[in-house]
């Protein structure tokens, strides 16, 4: 038994059962055994793949984005320049190095990092140099926010419940390490977002999730600046997409606490909170709209290589260009927004 399953336990047996959002949170941030404190999770060598790590022309375009952004906002002299989730840092890295087109917003951005991972937190600073690190939004300073979150979202904690003819029974984790369901209870909230659901659904709910959307929603409507969420999911999904992946492989999601990457699909209706306007759509028609062709042929022209491979990894429809949606949120008013269907 490793020893996060041992903890796992013996928290289920002096408490009665657990709540899914607290499995996860206990398998993905134990301070001590939990996966993103302890296990190498990006690229070949590690469990998963993330889009900045297959190509810099990911991060690249997401930057000019940013930047572009930022010029119709007025070029606000002084804004926080946010990612949540950074990983091994790489997306920012990418988004900083093509900012250097635009000298006055590198000069105007404050760099912050959303991470609760100590141990990628040191990464992120050997990556990127001097970054500043919070662990809640509120922490951020005031002003204007340009922000982007890559495969963020689907790692934090959900809860499932099923629907029946008297309400919903919530999927709880028991002893052994297996399902359980609760006894029905009433949830008219549920009643209203999962309206004209069929019995026997699973639906999943990201309270953790909503909790930041409803910060990052209040910053963008209050005091400005624009956020791109990508991620796995549906704009309003139901089913159950929790799933567990170690080394590239999907496995039990019981079967191996801390060592294997949780996530769940991401629900971006969800996500869109306090009255700000919205722009969805998937991540081919986002990159190709936003002009990875040219940027691939730009970079080809210098001399790199492979970029045909890349391209299609990240906007082919049998690899992530269906799967992955992009999500913009912006202040309400805006009209057009660029790599969008109704945008640039
Ligand atoms: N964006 C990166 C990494 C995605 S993995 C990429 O695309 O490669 C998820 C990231 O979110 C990790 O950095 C993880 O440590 C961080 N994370 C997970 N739960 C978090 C939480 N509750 N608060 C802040 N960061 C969290």
């Amino acid at each position: 038994m490793t020893a996060l399953k041992a903890i796992i336990e013996a928290e289920i047996a002096a408490q009665g059962p657990m709540l899914l959002s607290r499995y996860m949170e206990l398998c993905l941030s134990h301070p001590e055994h939990g996966y993103y404190m302890q296990q190498q999770p990006f690229g070949v060598e590690g469990d998963f793949t993330t889009a900045p790590e297959i190509s810099q022309m990911f991060g690249e375009l997401i930057g000019l984005w940013l930047v572009h952004m930022w010029q119709e906002s007025g070029a606000p002299d002084r804004f926080v320049l946010l990612e949540l989730g950074p990983g091994r840092g790489t997306l920012m890295a990418d988004i900083l190095r093509v900012a250097k087109l635009a000298p006055a917003f590198l000069e105007a951005a404050q760099v912050y990092l959303l991470e609760t991972s100590t141990r990628l937190q040191a990464v992120q600073r050997a990556a990127l140099g001097d970054v500043r690190h919070i662990e809640r939004l509120e922490d951020l300073p005031e002003g204007p926010v340009f922000a982007v979150a890559n495969e963020f979202f689907d790692a934090l904690p959900i809860r499932q419940f099923v629907k029946n003819d008297f309400g919903w029974q919530e999927r709880l984790v028991v002893a052994g390490l297996t399902w359980r369901l609760s006894n029905t209870v009433q949830r008219p909230d549920l009643d209203k977002s999962f309206a004209g659901l069929e019995t026997g659904r699973i639906v999943e709910v990201a309270e953790a999730g909503h909790a930041v959307a409803n910060a990052l929603t209040t910053r963008l409507a209050t005091q400005g600046g624009a956020a791109l969420v990508i991620d796995y999911g549906d704009y309003d999904g139901t089913g159950d997409t929790f799933q567990a992946v170690q080394k590239h492989k999907k496995v039990g999601v019981f079967s191996a606490p801390g060592a294997a990457d949780l996530t769940a699909h991401v629900r971006f209706k969800d996500l869109v909170q306090n009255g700000v306007a919205h722009g969805f759509s998937t991540q081919g028609d986002f990159l190709t709209r936003l002009g990875i062709e040219a940027r691939k042929q730009t970079l080809e022209a210098a001399g790199a290589k492979g970029l045909s491979a890349e391209l299609a990894r990240l906007t082919g429809s049998e690899e992530m260009g269906d799967l992955f949606k992009v999500l913009a949120l912006v202040p309400e008013g805006y009209v057009e927004i660029a790599g969008f269907e109704n945008g640039a």
